[in-house]
């Protein structure tokens, strides 16, 4: 495994336009060997990463579970991996404070759906559906955003998009 470089908020491979990933490769076990090694033991560990976040534009993301979910899908060494991921039905809201491994040193308050169906293949090719609320929910949102090239703040009000752009600019 090998710690990868984070693309910066303002690299335009965070921008969107990823690639589905079409065949499980020794290649794409690799990358998220290294993305789960990277999400966990990098310069600024989280619980979260997508494929853009480490210069990849491919439809992947990791997630490392939170204690109280019970996730027996999709398992890769103790995080979820998720490739062709998708969010299939959300409902409820939730005010959940978000940080991001691209934006280091700024957390926001956002509020998003609390409740999410996501829908994906883990990497022995299978179809995965996975209900999820929480924190757990949260994580794919965050992430999944990151491959139609959103930001946690494009979910803010104009105002305060602009002050977290701002800050997230001057760190
Ligand atoms: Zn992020």
């Amino acid at each position: 495994m090998a710690l990868l470089k984070l693309a910066r908020h303002d690299d335009p491979v965070l921008a969107g336009g990823v690639k589905l990933v079409e065949e499980v490769t020794d290649d794409i076990r690799k990358l998220v060997d290294d993305m789960i090694d990277t999400m966990r033991h990098g310069e600024t560990p989280g619980v979260g990463l997508a494929g853009p976040q480490v210069g990849v534009p491919l439809a992947i993301v990791v997630a490392e579970p939170p204690p109280e979910h019970e996730i027996k899908e999709a398992l890769h060494d103790g995080a979820i991996a998720l490739l062709n991921p998708e969010i299939v039905f959300s409902s409820g809201r939730a005010v959940i404070e978000e940080g991001c491994l691209s934006c280091p040193g700024v957390t926001v308050e956002v509020d998003r759906p609390s409740h999410v169906i996501v829908k994906g293949m883990d990497l022995d090719s299978n179809g995965v559906r996975l209900e999820v609320e929480g924190a757990l929910a949260r994580i794919f949102q965050h992430e999944i955003d990151h491959l139609e090239g959103r930001f946690f703040y494009d979910h803010l009000n104009a105002i305060r998009r602009q002050l977290v752009k701002a800050r997230i600019r001057r760190t």
